[in-house]
């Protein structure tokens, strides 16, 4: 991110500036905490960085391609397939089963015909260690459980960048320490880059750097 700036209610007379100017690189394969408080601007950047949402000003690369410019067909493309997301609440569709919610971001993908999606969604599956649970509907796992599927759902398309919005604030320590875990054996494994928004600072100590927002702005 170059000169990043992001204002909400633009044009209206209660425009507000959130984010001031943010110059940011993350390399491929870190694991990135975020840190800061409430209404400091994380969510912001990272619905920035996850193409959610658009900066007023300054300039977005993703693996290497400029986004500022693209249409939002274009954006929806790279997006899909480049960028998960695990946010705090699931947002799994709890009338599907764990297997379901994780072939979702599969359908209709050239590369995964049905079978492919399957046999994807049940190695994910596996990986998160929910097996046994496969086909019990989401709504009825535990919370942990719930962001393991979420996890898994997210990285369907192997996308490069997992983006996780605050994704164990809503879990007990064990829990917590499960979906960490999780995260970052990707990032080994794969190698998938990792921005993990978090108020809990053991697990920002356990990333390889952390970045602090503040008011909109970066610190240090
Ligand atoms: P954090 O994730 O650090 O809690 P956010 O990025 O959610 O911070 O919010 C930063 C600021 O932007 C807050 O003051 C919040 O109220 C404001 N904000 C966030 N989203 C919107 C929106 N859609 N419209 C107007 N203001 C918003």
């Amino acid at each position: 991110m170059r000169g990043v700036r992001k204002a909400y209610n633009l044009g209206t007379p209660i425009e507000t500036e959130v984010l001031h100017g943010i110059d940011l690189t993350i390399r491929r394969g870190e694991f990135c905490a975020i840190v800061g408080p409430s209404g400091s601007g994380k969510s912001t950047l990272l619905n920035i960085v996850g193409l959610l949402d658009r900066p007023t000003a300054g300039t977005v690369r993703v693996c290497g391609e400029e986004t500022t410019t693209l249409d939002d067909h274009a954006l929806t493309r790279l997006r899909g397939h480049s960028i998960g997301f695990v946010f705090q609440y699931h947002h799994l569709i709890t009338a599907f089963t764990a297997l379901e919610n994780v072939m979702m971001p599969m359908l209709g993908a050239a590369e995964f015909p049905n079978e492919a999606m399957r046999q994807r969604a049940l190695a994910l599956i596996a990986n998160v260690g929910l097996t046994p649970w496969q086909d019990n509907l989401a709504g009825n796992l535990s919370g942990g459980q719930q962001q393991r599927v979420a996890v898994a759902r997210a990285l369907a398309m192997n996308p490069a960048v997992l983006l996780a919005d605050e994704p164990t604030g809503n879990l007990d320590t064990q829990s917590a320490d499960e979906v960490f875990a999780l995260l970052r054996r990707f990032n080994t494994e794969q190698g998938t880059t990792v921005l993990f928004v978090t108020h809990n600072p053991a697990l920002a100590a356990r990333c390889d750097k952390t970045i602090e927002v503040v008011d909109g702005r970066l610190t240090g």
